[in-house]
C-alpha cells in the first residue's frame, strides 16, 4: 500500500466553507415527475407559476359588511344591507354592485362586490332590521386582498432549486399540479468500519459492538432527501476496506464511518490514496468530530466525492449535520442551506479548553421572552443517551475557556 496522505486540518469556519464551494458547483441529480406527497423534501426542478391571478378576485379576509370606505368615515354609520355574498359565491351573486350609503354582508374568502372597497368586521356592526350600523370606520383596502396582489397569472411562484415543504406543496396544489418535477435522492452509500462492529440482527459478544452509525446515518440522509444504501461493515483490513469502498464510490456520495484517526488500525484514509483519491480537508477543529475527512474519488466514469467520519455516533451525527447536510443540497440540486444557528442565554456557567470549535449536546428551554440553553452531562462523543436527550447543540467558540450564567450563547438547532 504504501500511499501517504498529507494532513490538512482546518478550523471549524473554514472546513465548512469548503464544503460549500464544492456543493455549490457538483452537479446536481436528474430530475423525475413526481406525485405532490412523495417530492415532499426533494428539490424542485421546475418553476411553480401562477395558472391564474392570485387571489383570483378582490377576497374578503373577514366576515363583516362590505363597504365604500367614504360611507363609514364618520361613525356610527347606518348602511341598507342589500346582500349577502358567502364564499363560493357564484357569478351571479359577485354582480352585486354596492352604492352609495349601501353595504353587502360578506364572509371570509368571498369575493369584495363592485363598489366596496373595504370590509368592517362583524364584531363592530350590530344588524337593525334591513340596514346595519357600523361603530368603526376603516380606510380604503382594509381587509381586502386585491385580484392578483399575491401572484399575477404566469408570475413565478416557485423557483427551481428549493425543497420542497409544506408550503411548496401548498402553492403546488394551489395551481393545480398533482405532480411536479423534482431532483432524484442522490443515493448515499454507507459504510461502517472497524473489527468491534458487528451488525444489529447479531449478538455482540462482550468485546464488540452493534453497528448504530449506519442507521443514523441512514436516518439522516433520509431526512435530508437522499436515498441511504447501507453497506456490510468493513473489517479494519485493507483488501476488505479497498473491496467495499471500491462498491461505495458507484453511489453519488459516500460515508464511511470510524477508522479515520490515528489508530494504527484506521485504515480508510491509506485505501483511498491507494484508489489516488484527493484529500480536501483530513480534519477540522471542531469537538466531537476532529478527524473527519472530506475528498473525492475520480475514476473513467465517475467523481465520488467521500466523506470518512469519526467512529464515535455523536462525532457521526454531528460532523453529518455540519458537513455532509449542504453537500446533499448540492446533489440534490439546491444551493446549500445555512446552518440553523440561534441565540439563547446560558442557564449555568461551564470552563472548557482553548483550541476547538465545540458543539455540545444541550437542551433549550425558557420562553420566547427569554431562550435559555443547558449544557447535557455527558460521557463525551460516545454517550448516545446525552445526544438523545438533545434539541440543540451549544456551540462553544474555540477562544475562551469560561462561560458565565446569563451569556448570550450560540446554539445549533437539530
Ligand atoms: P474509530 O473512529 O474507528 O476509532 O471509532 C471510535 C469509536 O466509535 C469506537 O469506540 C468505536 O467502537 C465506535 N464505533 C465505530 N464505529 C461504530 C459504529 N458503526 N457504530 C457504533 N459505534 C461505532
Ligand atoms: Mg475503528
Amino acid at each position: 500500500m504504501g500511499a501517504t496522505v498529507h494532513s490538512k486540518l482546518l478550523s471549524f469556519s473554514d472546513a465548512r466553507h469548503l464544503v460549500e464551494e464544492y456543493a455549490s458547483t457538483v452537479s446536481a441529480t436528474s430530475a423525475e415527475m413526481l406525485p405532490l406527497l412523495d417530492a415532499n423534501g426533494l428539490v424542485l426542478a421546475e418553476e411553480l407559476r401562477a395558472d391564474r391571478d392570485f387571489p383570483p378576485f378582490p377576497r374578503s379576509t373577514r366576515d363583516g359588511f362590505a363597504v365604500r370606505a367614504a360611507d363609514v368615515a364618520g361613525t356610527p354609520a347606518r348602511l341598507r344591507c342589500i346582500a349577502e355574498i358567502r364564499a363560493g359565491a357564484t357569478v351571479d351573486e359577485s354582480s352585486i354592485v354596492v352604492g352609495q350609503s349601501e353595504c353587502a354582508e360578506i364572509m371570509t374568502g368571498a369575493p369584495v362586490p363592485e363598489g366596496a372597497n373595504a370590509v368592517v368586521m362583524v364584531e363592530h356592526t350590530e344588524r337593525s332590521g334591513e340596514s346595519v350600523i357600523l361603530q368603526r370606520s376603516v380606510v380604503p383596502g382594509e381587509n381586502v386582498v386585491l385580484q392578483g396582489s399575491e401572484a399575477r397569472q404566469g408570475a413565478t411562484m416557485v423557483a427551481p432549486g428549493v425543497r420542497v415543504n409544506h408550503t411548496i406543496t401548498a402553492i403546488a396544489a394551489a395551481i393545480g399540479r398533482p405532480e411536479i418535477a423534482v431532483h432524484r435522492r442522490p443515493r448515499v452509500a454507507i459504510l461502517a468500519t472497524g473489527d468491534e462492529v458487528v451488525d444489529v440482527n447479531l449478538r455482540p459478544r462482550p468485546n464488540e459492538i452493534r453497528n448504530s452509525n449506519s442507521y443514523s446515518l441512514a436516518a439522516q440522509v433520509q431526512l435530508a432527501g437522499g436515498e441511504p444504501m447501507i453497506l456490510p461493515v468493513a473489517r479494519d483490513e485493507a483488501d476488505d476496506l479497498a473491496l467495499l469502498l471500491r462498491k461505495g464510490l458507484e453511489a453519488d456520495l459516500l460515508l464511511i464511518t470510524g477508522g479515520v484517526s490515528m489508530g494504527k488500525y484506521d485504515l480508510v484514509e491509506q485505501v483511498l490514496a491507494s484508489f489516488e483519491a484527493s484529500f480536501f480537508f483530513t480534519g477540522a477543529k471542531i469537538q466531537p468530530g476532529k478527524p473527519v475527512v472530506f475528498g473525492e474519488c475520480k475514476s473513467a466514469e465517475k467523481v465520488t466525492p467521500f466523506f470518512g467520519l469519526p467512529g464515535n455516533p455523536v462525532s457521526t451525527m454531528v460532523t453529518f449535520q455540519l458537513f455532509v447536510r449542504p453537500l446533499l443540497d448540492g446533489l440534490s440540486g439546491s444551493k446549500p442551506q445555512p446552518l440553523p444557528f440561534a441565540q439563547a442565554a446560558l442557564k449555568s456557567e461551564f470552563t472548557t479548553r482553548t483550541g476547538l470549535t465545540r458543539f455540545l449536546p444541550a437542551r433549550l428551554l425558557g420562553s420566547n421572552q427569554k431562550p435559555e440553553v443547558e449544557v447535557i452531562r455527558w460521557q463525551g462523543s460516545g454517550d448516545l443517551m446525552a445526544a438523545s436527550q438533545a434539541n440543540c447543540y451549544l456551540v462553544v467558540p474555540p477562544e475562551r475557556e469560561r462561560f458565565s450564567a446569563g451569556e448570550t450563547m450560540t446554539i445549533l438547532l437539530l
